[in-house]
């Protein structure tokens, strides 16, 4: 049996972080644990509260999952602030032999759907500096990727805006999975940048006409994690998880959970 990771924070009401994680990663056929990095009390409507989790409490969780099941591959979400930032920088360098260590999926969470804070301002920079460069791939919207490259993007700049992204991993460029979704167009084309390959995959998809969207970067990041865990070659793996995340849109469009954006299907 394979295993993956979630390092993330929670959500009470199930659609997004840990929980949306550990569907993901169980619906893709992977055992999946978890080290909860913030507890945050939210539902469909938004974020009302986030008690944290220790640092050194986050790291003792990460090394209990690693020093005993282990992991094919590690997702990495919310973090929220950046002691919790380097603490699990610490805690994975001291696992740098582990298959899951070069596996890490790194969803730069900045910012709920609804509009609330999931990651302080002053963690930005440690975020780029300190953990991008451990991982394999980071699936960026188009508002983290602004923030992380410091400029606009719109649909013409996606090519050069994944090499600037890519450009964040430092001496080993990270792929890049840049997320169309916050385009207006009813075709949204997702870009794969694959560093080790150097080639660039489109991945469209058509908009779906729904309020349900809470999740879907947990859950995509997730799946992919599940997938590379399996084994699958990076580009395959990126596929499999488009095709996941678009199933887990369409089947929940018309689903009625809460007042605000509903969760996605697992
Ligand atoms: N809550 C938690 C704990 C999360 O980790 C995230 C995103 O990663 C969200 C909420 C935001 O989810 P969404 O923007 O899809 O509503």
């Amino acid at each position: 049996m394979h295993s993956a990771l979630t390092i993330a924070g929670s959500d009470n009401s199930g659609g997004a972080g840990i929980q949306a994680d550990i569907k993901a990663i169980s619906a893709n056929g992977v055992f999946a644990q978890s080290a909860l990095t913030a507890v945050v009390d939210e539902n469909t409507r938004g974020v009302y509260g986030i008690h944290k989790i220790p640092p050194s409490f986050v790291a003792s969780q990460i090394k209990s999952c690693l020093d005993d099941i282990g992991a094919d591959a590690i997702k990495i979400g919310m973090l929220d602030d950046g002691d919790v930032i380097r603490a699990i920088k610490n805690e994975l360098l001291s696992f740098s032999e582990l298959k899951g260590f070069s596996n890490i999926v790194l969803d730069p969470v900045m910012v709920a759907t609804s509009g609330d804070t999931l990651l302080e301002e002053a963690a930005i920079d440690v975020l780029k500096t300190e953990l991008i460069p451990l991982a394999r791939v980071i699936t960026p919207n188009i508002p983290e990727a602004e923030i992380l490259i410091n400029q606009k993007i719109t649909a013409a700049d996606f090519e050069k805006a994944c090499e600037a992204l890519s450009k964040l991993g430092g001496t080993k460029p990270v792929s890049v999975w840049l997320k169309a979704g916050h385009l207006e167009d009813e075709l949204l084309v997702d870009y794969f940048y694959n560093a080790e390959t150097k080639e660039t995959i489109k991945l469209p998809s058509r908009r779906v006409d729904t309020r349900n969207t809470h999740g879907t970067g947990c859950t995509l990041s997730s799946a992919l994690a599940a997938c590379l865990a399996k084994g699958m070659d990076l580009n395959d793996a990126v596929r499999e998880a488009k095709d996941y995340i678009t199933k887990a849109i369409e089947s929940a469009s018309t689903w009625k959970l809460g007042n605000g954006h509903g969760p996605v299907n697992h």
